[in-house]
């Protein structure tokens, strides 16, 4: 199967298959499952539904690719060429591949435009320039010998990506492995395999090697499974839930692999009375409805300072009333439809447990429109450390505002939660504000702002919203192994 499909909106899709050892194959088994639009509910296209055959294919390809391929032994310096020459077709096809995102997320087209497309392309861009420049130490040890270190790519990288971010999400993992010198088996989510398929394309056409990239597409308990137990498949490169990270740390058990997950979160966004309010409100309405709500680090527990609560509670609520929730290509739509039914249901679930334990709805709390996963911008006051939406992950536009009047008590309240992936504090008080970012139990902590993401800095959770770091040099470093070589002189 190689179908070509015009789709709405002149986004033209070449590739539905497998990329396996740089050619395009069906699945073995012949299936394929739908993609969907979740604008109109409406299907896209069929791809192809990779199951282990597949992925087995895919492994064996990577590890020829790995062991006895140019990739690893290449001048790192052409190796980071190759990627910059990546970075510079997505460049040029910014706009289709824009397109394309939006068509199989719903995210805002301006989103998909301005803020995933370049985030993706500088990520790329980011890691290109590292190739060149991993290396390891010289150590002075006792004795008449010559000690040092070699910082070697780990090897075959399995890559399961979730469909809130699926193009950048391909940078964050395909940067700091292609850098190292590994290859790469990747399986896209279900929902949004489209952009990843693109991608392997444009990687074919600049010439990165075949077997050094392969895309699986297909489902969670079959090719992303078959994936994390693979035995020639050095280490997993997980985002998505920490329940699925759980599944996958038993999985991954017999082959001892190396793991680093992104996880979810349930982050604390706190405001003090001295912030500049303002500021702070948009920072919360940014921090939690940006991407529909699906951001792993959204500051979905708003904490403030009670004083303030009136004041800022009428900002917040005002930003949020007037968010433009529609079509995703229309040129002033901030907020598209939830990626699928599951989320969206699982999403108005939330709201209605939020109506039923008692905290005030101010707006939203319902489905806009009757086709298409549109969920309306909701912000509830009054809320409980307790209720379910401070408690749980929604993923979803669903905003919780909690007072707070003591600050040792509110830290407590912060980090009571076994997720730690984010955290931010509005204040004018900078002993405040490092106070804060020294105790919260996160991963990353934003002063004054929110969602201010940079290839260079590492990102990833204490406790249970992950394992290891992604972006920077901790997120390269997840893709080497070093060793340590010793001389007698
Ligand atoms: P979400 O609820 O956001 O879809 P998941 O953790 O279920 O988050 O999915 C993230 C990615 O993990 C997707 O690519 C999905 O197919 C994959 N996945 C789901 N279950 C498994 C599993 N048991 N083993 C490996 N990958 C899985």
């Amino acid at each position: 199967m190689s179908t070509t499909a015009p789709v709405d909106l002149g986004v033209e899709i070449t590739e539905t298959n497998c990329f396996i050892n740089g050619k395009w194959v069906p699945a073995a088994s012949g299936k394929t499952f739908a993609t969907v639009n979740p604008a109109t509910e409406e299907e896209i296209i069929q791809v192809a539904e990779g199951d282990a055959a597949d992925v087995d294919a895919a492994a064996k390809a990577a590890r020829e690719a790995f062991d006895n391929g140019p990739w690893r032994t290449m001048d790192a310096r052409d190796r980071g060429r190759l990627m910059y020459l990546l970075a510079d077709r997505m460049e040029q096809e910014i706009d289709s591949l824009a397109r394309l995102e939006t068509l199989d997320n719903g995210k805002p087209f301006n989103d998909s435009r301005n803020v995933d497309l370049p985030l993706a392309i500088d990520c790329l861009r980011y890691y290109a320039g590292y190739a060149d420049k991993i290396h390891g130490n010289t150590i002075p040890i006792r004795g008449n010998h010559l000690c040092y270190t070699r910082r070697e790519p780990i090897g075959v990288a399995g890559q399961i990506i979730p469909w809130n971010f699926p193009i950048l999400m391909v940078a964050w993992k395909w940067g700091p492995a292609l850098a190292a010198g590994c290859t790469i088996v990747m399986k896209p989510a279900e929902q949004t395999p489209l952009t990843c398929l693109r991608m392997a394309q444009l990687a074919k056409e600049v010439g990165i090697p075949d077997g050094v990239i392969n895309v699986v597409p297909g489902f969670g308990p079959t090719a992303g499974a078959a994936v994390v137990k693979h035995p020639l498949i050095d280490k997993i490169a997980f985002t998505g839930e920490h329940r699925t990270a759980q599944v996958i740390t038993r999985d991954s058990a017999d082959t001892l692999k190396r793991l680093t997950f992104e996880l979810g979160g349930k982050s604390p966004n706190v405001i003090f009375a001295d912030a500049d309010l303002d500021a702070a409100a948009m920072g919360a309405y940014v921090g939690l409805f940006l991407n529909q709500g699906q951001c792993c680090c959204a500051g979905s527990r708003v904490f403030v300072e009670k004083s303030q609560h009136d004041a800022f509670l009428e900002k917040l609520q005002k930003l949020t009333e007037s968010r433009k929730v529609g079509d995703p290509f229309a040129a002033d739509t901030e907020q598209g439809p939830q990626v699928d039914k599951a989320q969206f249901d699982k999403i108005m679930s939330y709201i209605e447990k939020g109506k039923s334990e008692g905290a005030a709805c101010v707006t939203g709390g319902e489905r806009v429109g009757d086709k298409g996963y549109f969920v309306a911008p909701t912000i509830f006051d009054d809320v409980r450390d307790d209720m379910s939406i401070a408690t749980d992950e929604i993923f979803g536009p669903v905003l919780s505002v909690l007072t707070f009047e003591d600050k040792e008590d509110m830290i407590r309240r912060a980090n009571d939660t076994f997720y730690g992936l984010a955290a931010a504090v509005w204040t004018r008080d900078v002993s405040i504000a490092h106070d804060f970012a020294a105790r919260v139990r996160a991963g990353t902590v934003w002063v004054n702002c929110y969602d201010v993401f940079d290839a260079a800095a590492p990102f990833g959770g204490f406790k249970m919203s992950g394992y290891g770091r992604e972006l920077g040099e901790e997120g390269l470093k997840a893709y080497t192994e070093s060793k340590t070589v010793t001389l007698a002189l």
